[in-house]
């Protein structure tokens, strides 16, 4: 039967968590939930949701998360929602943990952010490490990239963003940007003065839920940065490994190591990757970054600027239906056929390889 994509995909939120547990109840899967304090825009409750599928002390965990980022959670959604209702065999001593939406603020509300407008995925910074600062070219542009007052759809941006680069240079701006920032709470790609709830509560979740895991290959979806609908592998440094060998053979021109030559990714602080070796310090993880293209990054700059810059300037909360909030979801969420099975499909590809990887 074809994939009914309006089925998978969902229009906001609260309609993605109710599919993902549906489909976790109907796939015979142990559901958790982990409610944070803050609302959705008509009140509603707010969770992180966890599907487990296969036992409790299983020696390997295959553990695949949604939404860190927010607005660019309905692509790892719907593939969750995909792999729920079609669920790959698995072999003993194996199980399948879905862990959807790890910023359901961000998802309800349509922003990259969290409730506190913290970079989810710049959150983990350790507790013996300094959450302070930022790059000295953020530090220059921030006039720039976090201004005062009403958003205007004309602005000049893509003019003013060029001279930017002149003046800066792309990879400054790039690294300046992207590492995440400690200084300006209000201010774009901010990563928190502390460990913020959703982090804690999935933190000590994996602590006591995957105790007994020897081997673990976490895979946390995004969108934003490639080509349109294709996917970009990023393997976190530190993890290698036979991994690295098999990502190369299979996503040959479509892999990333943060930190190697040419690499497309910029080097962060606080990754939710960081987490893990002190989370598990005896365990073997590896951990794939999946990031499905959408539109330029200068699109993806403007559309993030133009919210975070309203969303700030209101005393009311936001308002949903402003053309900044379709601005965003529409530049991380193109509303084509065709992206959006091209996320299904290299969804479940990268899916299978992590599962075959852990299981070799
Ligand atoms: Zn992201």
């Amino acid at each position: 039967m074809p994939v009914q994509l309006d089925q998978i995909f969902a229009q906001d939120y609260i309609a993605a968590r109710e599919r993902f547990r549906k489909a976790a109840v109907a796939a015979d899967a142990k559901l958790y939930t982990l409610p944070i304090d803050a609302r959705g825009p008509n009140g509603e409750e707010l969770s992180i949701d966890i599907a487990r599928i296969g036992k409790k002390r299983a020696k390997r965990v295959l553990l695949h998360s949604s939404g860190i980022h927010g607005v660019e959670g309905f692509a790892g959604s719907a593939v969750q929602v995909a792999l729920l209702k079609d669920l790959p065999w698995t072999r003993k001593n194996t199980s399948l943990v879905l862990v959807h939406c790890l910023n359901p603020y961000g998802m309800a509300w349509l922003r990259r952010a969290n409730e506190n407008n913290v970079d989810l995925n710049r959150n983990f910074i350790h507790e013996t490490d300094q959450r302070n600062g930022a790059h000295a070219v953020y530090h220059r542009m921030h006039d720039f990239l976090n201004p005062f007052g009403r958003s205007k759809r004309y602005s000049f941006f893509v003019l003013r963003l060029i001279i930017k680069i002149l003046i800066h240079g792309f990879q400054n701006l790039k690294q300046a940007g992207g590492q995440g920032q400690f200084a300006y709470p209000h201010g774009l790609f901010f990563g928190g003065f502390e460990m913020e709830q959703g982090p804690r509560l999935y933190l000590k979740w994996l602590q006591k839920n995957l105790r007994w895991a020897r081997r673990i290959c976490v895979v946390d979806v995004h969108t934003g940065v490639g080509e349109y609908g294709e996917d970009w592998l990023i393997l976190e440094r530190n993890f290698g490994g036979p991994l690295h060998q098999t990502l190369e053979r299979e996503y040959a021109g479509r892999l990333d190591v943060p930190g190697q030559k040419g690499a497309l990714i910029y080097d962060m602080l606080g990754g939710m990757e960081t987490a893990f070796p002190h989370l598990f310090p005896r365990k073997e993880i590896d951990y794939i970054t999946q990031e499905f293209g959408t539109v330029s990054g200068t699109r993806l700059l403007k559309a993030l600027r133009d919210e975070n810059r309203e969303h700030h300037h209101q005393e009311a909360a936001p308002d949903l239906g402003h053309w900044t909030k379709k601005q965003i979801r529409d530049a991380f969420n193109p509303d084509t056929s065709e992206w959006r099975k091209k996320v299904l499909r290299g969804g479940r590809q990268a899916f299978d390889l992590a599962l075959k990887h852990l299981c070799r």
